[in-house]
């Protein structure tokens, strides 16, 4: 996969979700459509139930509606988002998670809120973000 396109718009609603979880980390599910890009349609804001500055844990029923909604719009869940409180890089854990997930992970840092994207397949790939304006 090339690249991860975003709408600016969509950015916004994350950052500003993640300000309002901090300390904790946020979370989000991405749903849109894959072919050579990755392209986000839709975000789905999730609650991170362990209320963690570490790490976290979807809402499992959230998660299933989540599931439901990109079916229904004949969409997949492209991309799963979360914060940091520290750099914008998969931390161990996640590494763990990405090898069980393997759509392309977007990391938001809350020190200078760089945003990242990753896929791990047999090993860490960068993604590259493109944000794309409002149409
Ligand atoms: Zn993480």
């Amino acid at each position: 996969m090339k690249a991860i396109v975003i709408d600016r718009d969509v950015v916004d609603k994350l950052v500003e979700y993640v300000k309002r979880e901090m300390p904790n980390e946020a979370v989000a599910l991405l749903l849109g459509r894959q072919n050579d890009e990755v392209e986000v349609e839709e975000v789905v804001l999730v609650s991170n139930i362990l209320k963690s500055p570490t790490e976290f844990h979807v809402d499992p029923t959230e998660l299933y509606m989540a599931y439901r909604k990109a079916e229904q719009k004949n969409m997949d869940i492209v991309a799963i988002f979360h914060s940091h409180p520290s750099s914008p890089y998969p931390s161990t854990l996640d590494m763990k998670f990405m090898k069980l997930n393997p759509v392309v992970w977007l990391i938001l840092s809350t020190i200078n809120f760089e945003l990242k994207a990753f896929v791990l397949k047999d090993k860490l790939y960068e993604v590259k973000i493109m944000i794309r304006k409002k149409k």
